[in-house]
């Protein structure tokens, strides 16, 4: 007997009925929904998070916006403002309660910063350069320097600098040429950093140094005391914008650092300096939408007093639409910079692809809204007395910091292509 056409039938009534219940099941949405209860992907902030907002927007409309100009204007960074963020908490926001820190997250860190940068960029700046600062010690630090470090900065009462740019290595990091040479007892640290941030003001540095191990050279990371001997700071440089925080050159001379200050291992600089740059650049770009929002609010406000041809300037088409695409970019930027803040805050894989996504598109998206703000309010917009053209030189800086964006664009592509 033939088997092969009863054989063949047989797997054609089994094909079809794998099919119509896999289809069946596929294909049936409704019973899907339903089932699940419609599946709710919540993007809401909850009541506590817009109190939360609300509470530092005032802070900043009623202690910090009055002082936007003189602080851009004069570099001066008014000791009872830094105080006052101090008393709310500000400062310590993002650290966890054990080093006396306000147990915020990422996410809680961005409400608050775009708050404050979309009144006064230099403010916002404060904080968040002091994480970028910390956040050496919380990816690669021992427990026991984390109780020694951490409380002073979440208090405030110890700023700290990120110490990792060099006259020839910004984009090529692990090109640096400062060295950390054991002579058996400490390391000694020669070299020179560009382009520090508060630098000056810092109590503590994370400095990035190579090393050498047999015959191999490898970045480590080190917590160095701006007393010790043998650093000197050099000028402070005359910036576009951001001038109310300052930026320096740091010499190191033969600076002794125990090696109980070392974070990590040996040769774990890279990694730490990497991972702190994953974490922060969500804070790059919220400031970016902070900034991006107050040109925009500025410029709104602008239209609809400003009359031309008999009418107010808001009333013409050809600029409702630049508004509305500056209002569309800006909220697509905030959403990106949220997402990448949740991703970074859940643990969740992606961090980095998130973090650089974010930093890359709001900063764009800020520098575009800025330059659109500033031709929207005309010739005024170019002058000195409107603050349209603080945010439009401002927002340039963001599109440089942790890692310009052509070297986000790359770290994107890294994950892409892993
Ligand atoms: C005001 C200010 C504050 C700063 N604060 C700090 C701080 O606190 N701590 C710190 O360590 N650093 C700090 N920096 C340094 C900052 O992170 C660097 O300036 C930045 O990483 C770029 O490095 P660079 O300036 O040497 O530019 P370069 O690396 O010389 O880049 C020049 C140009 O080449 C492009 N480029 C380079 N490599 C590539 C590539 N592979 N593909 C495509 N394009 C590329 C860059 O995008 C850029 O357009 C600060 C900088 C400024 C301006």
């Amino acid at each position: 007997m033939n088997w092969f056409p009863l054989l063949k039938t047989v797997l054609i009534i089994l094909n079809v009925l794998i099919r119509y219940f896999y289809y069946k099941e596929i294909l049936n949405i409704k019973k899907f929904i339903l089932k699940k209860g419609g599946m709710k992907l919540d993007y809401s902030l909850s009541e506590e998070q817009k109190m939360f907002r609300q509470s530092v927007r005032r802070f900043a409309q009623e202690k910090v916006a009055s002082l936007a100009e003189e602080i851009e204007e004069s570099g001066n960074y008014p000791d009872e403002l830094l105080q006052m963020m101090n008393q709310q908490g500000i400062m310590g926001l993002p650290y966890e309660t054990k080093y006396n820190g306000g147990g915020g997250n990422l996410l809680m860190m961005c409400l608050a910063m775009e708050e404050l940068a979309s009144v006064c960029a230099n403010t916002a700046m404060v904080p968040t350069t002091q994480e970028l600062g910390a956040m050496p010690i919380v990816v690669g630090g021992s427990e026991e320097q984390k109780q020694k470090y951490l409380p002073k900065i979440a208090s405030g009462e110890s700023r700290i600098s990120f110490a990792l740019t060099e006259p020839e290595a910004g984009s090529d990091v692990a090109s640096m040429r400062t060295k950390a040479h054991f002579d058996g007892r400490n390391y000694i640290v020669n070299g020179v950093k560009r382009f520090i941030s508060y630098a000056d003001v810092a109590d503590v540095m994370c400095v990035f140094a190579k090393t050498k191990t047999l015959n191999e050279e490898n970045v480590s990371a080190f917590i160095v005391d701006k007393n010790t001997p043998g650093i000197t700071i050099g000028k402070k440089e005359n910036k576009m914008g951001f001038r109310g925080f300052s930026s320096c050159e740091v010499y190191f001379e033969n600076v002794m650092v125990p090696p109980e200050n070392r974070l990590g291992e040996e040769g774990d600089g890279f990694k730490i300096a990497m991972k702190t740059l994953d974490k922060t650049r969500p804070l790059v770009g919220i400031l970016a939408v902070g900034l991006a929002q107050g040109a925009l609010d500025t410029a709104i406000a602008f239209t609809k007093e400003r009359k031309q041809f008999g009418h107010t300037i808001s009333q013409f088409q050809g600029l409702q639409w630049m508004m509305a695409d500056m209002a569309m970019q800006i909220e697509a930027a905030r959403q990106l910079v949220y997402k990448s803040a949740y991703v970074i805050d859940q643990g969740e894989l992606g961090g980095a692809k998130y973090g650089a996504m974010a930093k890359c598109f709001a900063t764009d998206v800020c520098m575009k809204v800025t330059t659109d703000a500033v031709q929207l309010l005309g010739g005024v917009g170019y002058m000195r007395e409107f603050p349209t053209e603080r945010y439009f030189r401002q927002a340039k800086l963001l599109q440089i910091v942790e890692g310009t964006n052509q070297i986000q664009r790359v770290v994107i592509a890294n994950q892409l292509l892993k």
